[in-house]
């Protein structure tokens, strides 16, 4: 099993993509919550937000409650 590469590694960032987030990336160059942003549509590989990302994050936070509901 080789090492995997840290995400500092693969893109020299040393914090979140996302404007003001000061959290190490996890996943690409976001950090696990903004992977999941980027995951969802909210915002797009540079971290900026989408036109109708209010709209979105309506319906993420409705998803992620579910999501959690449904573990506990
Ligand atoms: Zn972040």
């Amino acid at each position: 099993m080789g090492k995997k590469p840290s995400a500092k590694e693969e893109t020299g960032l040393e914090v979140c993509t996302v404007t003001g987030c000061k959290t190490k990336p996890a996943q690409f160059s976001f950090c696990l919550e903004h992977f999941d942003h980027y995951k969802f549509g909210l915002i797009n590989k540079k971290g900026q937000q989408v036109p109708d990302f209010e709209k979105k994050f309506d319906q993420y936070m409705k998803n992620k409650d579910v999501a959690i509901r449904k573990v506990a």
